[in-house]
């Protein structure tokens, strides 16, 4: 299905800052132009599910939340970054393995099952993009993902 990303990005993040602690803050940079793109809409609407509820899950109070939307002639590249606890380096690329939760995560009694990522990387892959992890421990993670465009075949830009 072909849809403008910018639009649809911006309703995800609607739906969560109506429904979100009133201790965190949600900043958005996407771009004002449309970026259209043939995605599975619902799918993709699962991995920033995944990503954004553990965003929310793991921020401090006070902590702000950044959604961030660039594009280039390949891809989007979709980030979402927090505030809180943060991941080891080491720990980094565990965190996309099923039932992968780090000690932080379960010493501090965070629900949850540790597949939420695990099915995020598998529908960016089925959308042939990547997914990935940076973070500063005790500064915050930032979770990212590409989606190629994949213009067609002498399609005129
Ligand atoms: P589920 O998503 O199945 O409810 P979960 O959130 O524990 O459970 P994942 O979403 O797959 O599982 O995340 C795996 C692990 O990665 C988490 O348990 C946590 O240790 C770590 N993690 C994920 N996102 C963050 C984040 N934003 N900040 C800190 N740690 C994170
Ligand atoms: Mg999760």
């Amino acid at each position: 299905e072909r849809i403008n990303f910018v639009d649809f990005f911006h309703h995800v993040i609607d739906r969560f800052e109506m429904n979100k602690r009133e201790d965190i803050a949600f900043e958005r940079y996407l771009p004002k132009e449309e970026a259209f793109i043939s995605i599975d809409k619902d799918k993709i609407m699962q991995v920033l599910d995944n990503i954004i509820s553990n965003a929310i899950k793991y921020s401090p109070d006070g902590g702000t939340i950044r959604f961030r939307l660039r594009k280039d002639s390949q891809k989007l590249l979709i980030s979402i970054s927090d505030e809180g606890m943060g991941i080891a380096y080491e720990k980094l690329d565990k965190i996309f393995e099923r039932f992968y939760r780090t000690d932080k995560a379960r010493t501090r009694k965070l629900g949850g099952t540790g597949l939420g990522l695990a099915i995020a990387r598998d529908l960016v892959e089925a959308h042939h993009g990547v997914i990935w992890a940076e973070s500063k421990e005790g500064r915050g993670t930032t979770v990212l993902f590409t989606i190629p465009l994949n213009r067609k075949r002498g399609e005129v830009r």
